[in-house]
């Protein structure tokens, strides 16, 4: 396993885990997947269209970057802190496969955040 690479806004910061979806307060599962409610939760709606086109995109390869889309800047604001989302231009680097993505927001990944 590799090192820890924390992003930018959370070097030398203590993250209380596990953490909640902002809006929901549903537990937050691996990487950036929260147990949203459905229905009631926007932040699951907007994640689920990235999904899909996420999905399409992995069935021909395997990690790409692309510009994050808001619902990812609230995550990673949430996460990692407001700074690590400073960025005018954050990029998520997507990798897996259709059925299980990983994503990797201006390099701060929540899988490999140590307290
Ligand atoms: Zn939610």
């Amino acid at each position: 396993m590799s090192e820890p690479i924390p992003g930018p806004g959370a070097v030398g910061r203590v993250i209380p885990t596990p953490w909640q979806c902002p809006e929901c307060g549903g537990p937050w599962l691996r990487n950036y997947v929260f147990r949203h409610t459905p229905n009631q939760c926007t932040i699951l709606q907007r994640e689920d269209a990235t999904q899909a086109a996420d999905a399409q995109r992995l069935a021909s390869i395997s990690r790409y970057t692309r510009p994050a889309t808001a619902a990812e800047v609230l995550l990673l604001k949430h996460l990692a802190g407001p700074a690590a989302a400073a960025d005018e231009d954050p990029q998520t680097v997507v990798s897996g496969s259709p059925a299980l993505r990983h994503r990797v927001i201006n390099e701060f990944d929540p899988d490999k955040h140590t307290i």
